[in-house]
């Protein structure tokens, strides 16, 4: 059973390229959103058992976001909904240049109101394997509580994955640099993009940073390049993948679909090159949906969707 904690919002996102948010601008949403919880939407859609530990309001944003991870068959016990308190919510807006503009309420919201109480602790205690997001690190009651189950898991012979999937802005905030290497010392899978690779490191090169990330003790370490694909990376494995040719609505959501893919697959016992395929398969078919979680796709999607590409390859 696969564990992720963190933040459970909706998105709300701009329909045409802009910049900021001072110009108006057409919306869609709210969709169903957090990158852990799309992580685990994912998880669960794969038919692997998941579990998520988060928090929204008790109001209707908060019931959107029950019902669709419910649906999906994510076990929602250490969901916590939160009287007096409104769902974390997010905006984005597209750059022509493809960078994003967010505008996050997270922290005043719901979703910061996680605790580790004794329900928290039995939903951790049924999970052998926690997935931490370096945008779930957003104060110390969520460091503590993602320490805590990291603790228990690999206390029980259980894994760690982490993707920092940090802004840049963020590896400057007090404290964020500590608590992502604290992690990373601890994880056994590490889902970083290339850029998030050297940024974390001492390393000039990427080279240089596997390195010094699989002496600290990582079993694997998985590399997320957009449209140009993925590389996995273990002490005697190196694999590339190019990226699947697809029409790209909206990247939101790429590099968590891609992770619950990878790590699903990793954790059934599927071997490296299946896994980094399916999982390309996964960030690509997430770009082609617009919303966050809209990508998630079954076992069955993703193996008729890698059929449809060879097809068309050949
Ligand atoms: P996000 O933070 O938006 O979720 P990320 O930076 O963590 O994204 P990406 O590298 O954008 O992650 O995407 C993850 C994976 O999804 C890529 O490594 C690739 O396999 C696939 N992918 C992403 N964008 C595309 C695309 N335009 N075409 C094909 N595959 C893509």
């Amino acid at each position: 059973r696969v564990l992720a904690i963190g933040e459970v919002i909706v998105e709300i996102m701009a329909t045409s390229l802009g910049r900021g948010f001072s110009e108006p601008i057409a919306l869609v949403g709210p969709f169903p959103s957090g990158a852990p919880t799309i992580f685990i939407d994912q998880v669960a859609r794969l038919g692997v058992p998941a579990s998520m530990v988060g928090a929204v309001g008790n109001d209707d944003f908060g019931l959107l976001l029950r019902e669709r991870l419910a649906c999906d068959g994510v076990d929602i016990v250490g969901l916590r909904s939160i009287q007096h308190a409104a769902t974390g919510s997010a905006f984005v807006r597209y750059r022509p240049d493809g960078d994003r503009d967010f505008v996050f309420n997270i922290h005043d919201s719901a979703a910061a109101r996680v605790v580790l109480d004794e329900k928290t602790r039995s939903v951790i205690a049924q999970c052998h394997h926690v997935h931490i997001m370096g945008s779930s690190l957003f104060s110390p009651q969520m460091v503590s509580v993602i320490q805590a189950a990291v603790d228990d898991v690999k206390k029980r012979g259980g894994s760690v994955s982490f993707d920092p999937n940090g802004r840049k802005e963020m590896l400057d905030k007090p404290g964020m640099r500590d608590a992502l290497m604290g992690f990373l010392a601890q994880t056994d899978l590490f889902l970083p993009s290339g850029e998030e690779l050297t940024a974390l490191t001492q390393a000039q090169d990427e080279a240089g940073a596997l390195a010094e990330l699989l002496d600290l003790g990582i079993s694997a370490v998985v590399i997320k390049r957009g449209g140009a694909g993925a590389s996995y990376c273990d002490r005697q494995t190196r694999i590339d993948v190019p990226g699947l040719k697809v029409n790209e609505i909206d990247p939101t959501g790429a590099g968590d679909c891609f992770g619950a893919t990878f790590v699903a697959c990793w954790l059934t016992g599927r071997i490296p090159e299946e896994c980094l395929r399916l999982a390309n398969a996964s960030g690509a078919m997430a770009v082609t949906r617009r919303g966050p979680m809209e990508g998630t796709a079954s076992m069955v999607e993703l193996e008729a969707f890698l059929a449809t590409r060879m097809i068309e390859m050949n």
